[in-house]
């Protein structure tokens, strides 16, 4: 059956490997191996290779950079799906841009900055891809992506393209329409404003060098573990729980902002769970918070 389904895909000259380490896929490094890694270089592409996995019963799922990903030691059964080419494309028309879901969150600041165009600053260092700062409505520094998005388009489950507008895109912290059901985002439309290039550089540059000053940049994570409590911040509960610096394995919490579970070094993804739960049950116990798991477990 997998036999037919990467046969199929030889026939159409779409580029995959077989057995595809997803530790070398995630800003974690962590995770067992991908039975297929599918690099889809346009709408026909995606279409085509969704179709052969419905035929040949494999099942698939669609990531972007990987950066929100915990993946689990046993690997990923079927397919992942990665989008490249055309969907990295990033077209700009006087102060609107239309980003494919492929293109990295961060050249598309870069590029917005090049342009003179201020909105987005607030996206810059955050290693994700601009599909999965929508699905995410990624964000950072008072921005959101929800501040940007004029509107988005997607490939439903039934292969249609369809598009989103602002608000059937239903963003806030963490959340949007499309973790609701099978959809994948192709791209995105934003609105941005003219502005001084100077003055949107030296944001960009502040906010990089917060990261690099607040964040454990040095070792592999998944950026902030847990979603931020009403009324609360998770870095901070942790914190006073005294969990900074806990380990599980070479999973461990970050010394440097607690909010990170950073990998020291051959971490499972059994250690970041166990650790997860320690994390949870503790500051549950003892602040009666309840943390919830911002990254995604697969
Ligand atoms: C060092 C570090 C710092 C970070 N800082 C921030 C921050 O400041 N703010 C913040 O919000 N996040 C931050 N993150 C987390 C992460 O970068 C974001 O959540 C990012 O938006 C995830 O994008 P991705 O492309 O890596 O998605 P992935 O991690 O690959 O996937 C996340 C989810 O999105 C889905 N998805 C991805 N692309 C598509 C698509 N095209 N269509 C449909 N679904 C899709 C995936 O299926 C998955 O469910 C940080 C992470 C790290 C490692």
């Amino acid at each position: 059956m997998y036999n037919l389904f990467s046969q199929e895909l030889d026939k159409l000259n779409i580029e995959y490997s077989e057995n595809v380490p997803m530790k070398e896929h995630t800003s974690f490094k962590i995770g067992g191996n991908a039975e297929f890694l599918v690099m889809v270089k346009n709408l026909c592409e995606l279409k085509a290779v969704i179709s052969l996995c419905r035929e040949n019963n494999v099942p698939y799922m669609l990531i972007g950079n990987g950066s929100n990903l915990l993946i689990n030691d046993r690997g990923i059964k079927g397919a992942v799906i990665r989008l490249d080419g055309d969907f990295k494309n990033i077209i700009i028309n006087d102060d609107e841009i239309t980003a494919g879901a492929g293109a990295s969150l961060t050249k598309l600041c870069l590029d917005a900055y090049k342009a003179s165009l201020t909105g987005l600053e607030f996206g810059y260092g955050i290693p994700g891809s601009v599909g999965g700062a929508v699905y995410m409505n990624a964000g950072a520094y008072g921005g959101e992506m929800k501040d940007v998005i004029v509107s988005c388009t997607h490939l439903d489950k039934e292969l249609n393209v369809g598009t989103f507008s602002l608000e059937d895109l239903d963003l806030s912290y963490r959340h949007s329409a499309y973790m609701k059901d099978e959809y994948i985002i192709l791209s995105v439309n934003l609105k941005l404003a003219k502005g001084d290039g100077s003055l949107i550089k030296s944001r960009m540059d502040e906010l990089m060098a917060k990261r690099m000053d607040k964040q454990p940049l040095e070792y592999p994570s998944a950026g902030s573990v847990f979603k931020r409590p009403e009324g609360a911040f998770a870095a901070a509960l942790i914190e006073e729980c005294g969990l900074k610096g806990r380990s599980v394995g070479g999973a461990q919490v970050s010394e440097k902002h607690s909010g990170f579970i950073v990998n020291k070094g051959g971490a499972t993804c059994q250690d970041v769970l166990d650790l997860v739960k320690i994390v949870q049950d503790e500051v549950k116990e003892k602040t009666g918070y309840e943390l919830k798991r911002e990254i995604i477990f697969i």
